[in-house]
């Protein structure tokens, strides 16, 4: 499977570059020790704006284990002077960042529409959860708090204090490709952790200007690093190296697999966000202009390539028709089209293999016996859309809870409409699923939507609202296969990035033993 889409991958980009109009390519060097440096290899891959596969966005050195142990001894280096410095202080250079962040949001939210295809109101929106993280966390360099409690003898005092973690990995996705590795990086920092990132292959720019505003707010030499590259190489090499003392993943179900299996092999901390199958519950009380105004937002924002994405909506019988005929139609007039163009509704899937697979679900669900593909379900590839990767908005009707396009996670401009009878049905159908990050419920009844809260097996849960929009200060994660326990956001995300030490004073001057000794009454 990886090595066909690899194929698949590299075809189109010959395609690309053969097409392509002679330009000049910016080239883009690792960021190592405080120094932006080219990969031992000397090699570099392509980023490739998927609107126009002609349009080269530049070229990334193409990292090897060399340059990632490189970029771990500069984080090692870095990590006591980095511990030491008192957290409000770090916390000053983060606030610092946060202000580069929203001087440039407006540019930083152009490249990212070039490098990944979202709308720019999208893409300007995941610069602005960057902007969010980055205030909402640094807050907590002067807080950080630990905790005091009552030590079981007398003249004895316990506490619990925070300790960085030591240095991290971080491995992130495209699909938000600022937004979340400022959700993993900031946090780090605050805590006093040294880190080394590696970048999604398909957008490592926006993870650079992240960089570049790193540096430019003064952090530190070597606390930040970045590697660009490939996940089987440069990200293995992370998750590989015994001095690496915790990784932190957001991606796919499967490479999430493959690399808590490795840190478990070292006893390395692993924390995982990964994919997702997420519902929308419409009940015969809704209000069901506000339920499709979710749905399509939900299902096509990002053009369906968010982890939190609709991708199944089960709708009560009563309201079925109206539901799914304002759906087909509302999904029919939505315009797709480079993200760059203010008209666009929905932009170009990240690459050609996405787009092979998105279209290999297309026809699944249409060989799934009883499954009507409602509206959608072309590729398009004429005019405008000649040069990208583009995907009609996609609706598939009378889809039964257990096929195929309502199990597995699409990750495209797909959505699965299931009937239903009950709340108690549409809440089993919604939980019946291996993963379980988002869901969401529309209903004027508050008895409903309370015991759908509290029924659903999710991370995140809305009433009246779509799948997608989570906020930076609520932690975020999800159950089952989308996560291991962990969440990020909030200030839950310290508990990633720092470990407890448990720490007790006795100051009786004489030998007290815990669990042993009584302590009588006087
Ligand atoms: P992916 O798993 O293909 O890649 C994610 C990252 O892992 C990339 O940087 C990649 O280079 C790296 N990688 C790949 N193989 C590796 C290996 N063997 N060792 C180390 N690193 C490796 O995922 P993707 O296609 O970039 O992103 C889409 C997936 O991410 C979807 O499943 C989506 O649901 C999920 N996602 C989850 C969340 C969440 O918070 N739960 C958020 C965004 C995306």
């Amino acid at each position: 499977m990886a090595q066909a889409k690899k194929a698949v991958s590299k075809q189109a980009k010959k395609q690309a570059r053969a097409a392509a109009p002679r330009t000049t390519v910016e080239t883009y060097h690792n960021y190592i020790g405080g120094e932006w440096v080219a990969s031992a290899s000397g090699e570099h891959f392509e980023n490739i704006n998927p609107a126009d596969t002609r349009d080269v966005v530049g070229r990334f050195a193409l990292s090897t284990v060399e340059d990632v142990a490189r970029a771990v001894a500069a984080a090692q280096a870095a990590a006591d002077g980095w511990k030491r410095l008192p957290a409000p202080r770090r916390a000053e250079l983060l606030f610092r960042l946060g202000d580069i962040l929203i001087r440039n949001k407006d540019a930083y939210a152009a490249a990212m529409t070039r490098e990944m295809g979202k709308v720019l109101k999208e893409t300007g929106g995941d610069v602005q959860e960057a902007i969010d993280c980055t205030f909402f966390t640094a807050g907590e360099g002067r807080r950080l708090h630990g905790f005091t409690t009552p030590a079981e003898m007398p003249d004895k005092f316990a506490m619990c204090v925070r300790q960085p973690v030591g240095l991290c990995g971080l491995i992130t996705p495209w699909n938000f490709p600022m937004a979340i590795p400022s959700w993993k990086l900031i946090p780090a920092l605050v805590c006093g952790n040294t880190v080394v990132i590696k970048p999604a292959e398909d957008t490592p720019l926006s993870t650079i200007n992240l960089v570049k505003a790193c540096e430019e707010a003064g952090i530190p030499k070597g606390v930040v690093n970045v590697v660009t590259g490939y996940g089987e190489t440069a990200g293995r090499a992370l998750v590989e190296h015994r001095n690496v003392r915790l990784i932190s993943f957001t991606g796919s179900t499967e490479t999430g697999r493959v690399i808590a299996a490795s840190c478990a092999d070292r006893n390395a901390i692993c924390s995982l966000e990964m994919g997702g199958k997420n519902v929308i519950i419409v009940m015969d009380d809704a209000d069901i202009d506000n339920a499709i105004e979710g749905t399509i937002w939900g299902a096509f924002g990002t053009s369906g390539q968010r982890c939190t994405a609709s991708s199944r909506v089960v709708v009560h019988k009563k309201v079925y028709k109206k539901f799914t005929q304002s759906l087909v139609e509302r999904a029919r007039a939505l315009r797709v089209g480079d993200g760059s163009d203010a008209q666009t509704d929905v932009g170009p899937v990240i690459n050609a293999a996405a787009a092979h697979k998105i279209m290999g679900y297309i026809e699944i669900g249409q060989r799934e016996d009883g499954a009507t593909l409602a509206c959608g379900g072309n590729r398009l590839a004429k005019g405008a859309h000649a040069r990208g990767y583009f995907i009609e908005p996609t609706v598939f009707t009378n889809v039964a809870p257990d096929m195929r396009i309502a199990q597995e996670e699409i990750f495209g401009p797909v959505t699965a409409v299931i009937p239903t009878n009950s709340l108690e049905e549409a809440v089993e159908i919604a939980n019946g699923v291996r993963y379980g990050l988002s869901a969401a419920i529309y209903t004027q009844d508050v008895n409903r939507a309370f015991r759908a809260m509290n029924d659903m097996y999710t991370g995140i849960f809305y009433v009246n609202s779509s799948t997608i929009g989570a906020e930076v200060h609520l932690p975020f994660g999800g159950t089952k296969a989308t996560g291991n326990g962990h969440r990020e956001a909030g200030t839950q995300v310290l508990d990633i990035f720092t470990e407890w030490k448990s720490i007790y004073v006795d100051y009786s001057g004489k030998l007290q033993r815990a669990q042993i000794d009584e302590v009588n009454f006087e």
